[in-house]
């Protein structure tokens, strides 16, 4: 075996993923799960050339489930393993690329916790367990908001008194950068085009579900906004709503500002809709069966996502192609069609049988003759995390065992 080996972490605030992915290899080696940490319910759970495996690993904190992976890591990594990197989810203003992780890194991360108070103090809590456990080696930051800093100010401002952006950093981000900026490089590969003079939709629909504009290799507009509520319907999220709902619904609820965030974010989207679930698999067979909240949370979600594709057409100098992406994105021919059906406008328009045949990780084009390309691109932000912490790291580096 060949090739340099990245252990690519995600920290949550009772979780942590993992997987070690080889640059030279598309499927990671081994990956996993550590769950419900910090509680006696502590399990890891992981995927390797063998199978599937799980293990009680009850109180273990991220250290501990660390230290508890290391010796399965380091088997699956026979010639060593060259660094690690973390996916950070808010990296506010201060970062616009990945970048090595040393004490000033952290502390621009500290920083930005007003904007991310859940997600990057658990990403804190995965780097600092990692650079307990593995002092020696490089750790690199991939950021989802990265990416997205190239949108221009008339993108990313808000119409709201210039004082709350200048002195509390209220404006838009924009999250999954590495997916967006994954796929469309991959499309301008597979379609033969110069990245740095392409143009590109993307739509990244898994649970969370985001758009974006992206000329020249770089993000001009993006859906998500100064969080992952904004945009396009989700699984569990609302999208885009009437920003007076809030207190529209404090006054008619009696709900407190927690509750209606909790209602948006988790209550929303396609589970609020359909009344029945989060889960798009679930929504197609029920439609399928004549369940009308199924139904209309499937007309509501492509609506919407047709009307962000083609608002984030208007950063577009031309359109070298529409890429799905995501498990819905990658797996349902009814929803790229259903949506595609809305863009005539843009003379998008599909091919049946090539649409049908992209499931499951086959990739291709899937529009008729005289539309513009419409791609299907798998996603993989952990081989993307891997390929940035490759690129930032010393390149004579040696292995660590
Ligand atoms: P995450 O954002 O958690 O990474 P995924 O990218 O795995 O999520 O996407 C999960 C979504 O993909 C779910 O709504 C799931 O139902 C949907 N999905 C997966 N396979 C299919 C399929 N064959 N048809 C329709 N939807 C699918």
């Amino acid at each position: 075996m060949t090739g340099k080996n990245i252990l690519v972490i995600n920290g949550g605030s009772s979780s942590l993923k993992f997987a070690l992915i080889n640059d030279q290899e598309s499927a990671p080696r081994i990956s996993g799960l550590a769950e419900r940490l910090g509680s006696l319910e502590a399990q890891l759970g992981w995927k390797d050339a063998a199978g599937k495996h799980s293990k009680s690993i009850a109180k273990a904190g991220h250290r501990e489930a660390l230290n508890e992976l290391l010796p399965l890591v380091q088997a699956a990594a026979v010639e060593g393993l060259h660094g690690v990197g973390h996916r950070v989810v808010h990296g506010g203003e201060a970062f616009t690329g990945s970048c090595l992780i040393d004490s000033s890194v952290i502390d621009a991360i500290r920083d930005t916790i007003p904007l991310a108070p859940l997600h990057n103090p658990a990403n804190l809590m995965g780097i600092e367990a990692a650079l307990a456990v593995f002092p020696d080696l490089p750790q690199v930051a991939v950021f989802d908001t990265a990416f997205h800093q190239s949108l221009p100010d008339y993108a990313y401002r808000y119409a709201i008194p210039a004082a709350l952006y200048e002195q509390h950093a209220v404006r838009r981000y924009g999250f999954h950068g590495t997916s967006h900026r994954f796929v469309s490089a991959e499309a301008a590969k597979q379609c033969q085009l110069d990245y740095h003079s392409s143009a590109w939709l993307t739509a990244h629909l898994g649970n969370g579900c985001s758009t974006c504009a992206i000329v020249d290799g770089q993000s001009r507009d993006t859906s998500m906004g100064l969080t992952p509520l904004e945009g396009v319907v989700m699984g569990t999220r609302s999208g885009d709503v009437d920003p007076n709902l809030h207190a529209h619904l404090a006054n008619v609820m009696g709900w407190s500002l927690t509750e209606v965030t909790r209602v948006l974010n988790n209550e929303s989207g396609l589970k609020g809709l359909s009344g029945l679930s989060n889960d798009m698999r679930t929504l197609e067979e029920a439609a399928g069966n004549d369940h009308a909240g199924a139904q209309l949370a499937i007309e509501v979600f492509c609506y919407r996502l047709a009307k962000s594709l083609a608002s984030m057409a208007c950063a577009l100098p031309k359109l070298d192609g529409l890429i799905f992406t995501g498990g819905i994105g990658e797996n349902s021919p009814l929803i790229r069609d259903k949506t595609v059906q809305h863009l005539r406008l843009l003379g998008l328009q599909l091919d049946e049988a090539n649409n049908l045949r992209c499931l499951r990780g086959v990739a291709g084009e899937i529009q008729a003759a005289g539309s513009p390309r419409v791609l299907v691109v798998p996603t993989n932000e952990e081989l993307q995390i891997a390929l940035d912490t490759l690129s930032l790291i010393a390149p004579e580096g040696a292995a660590h065992a």
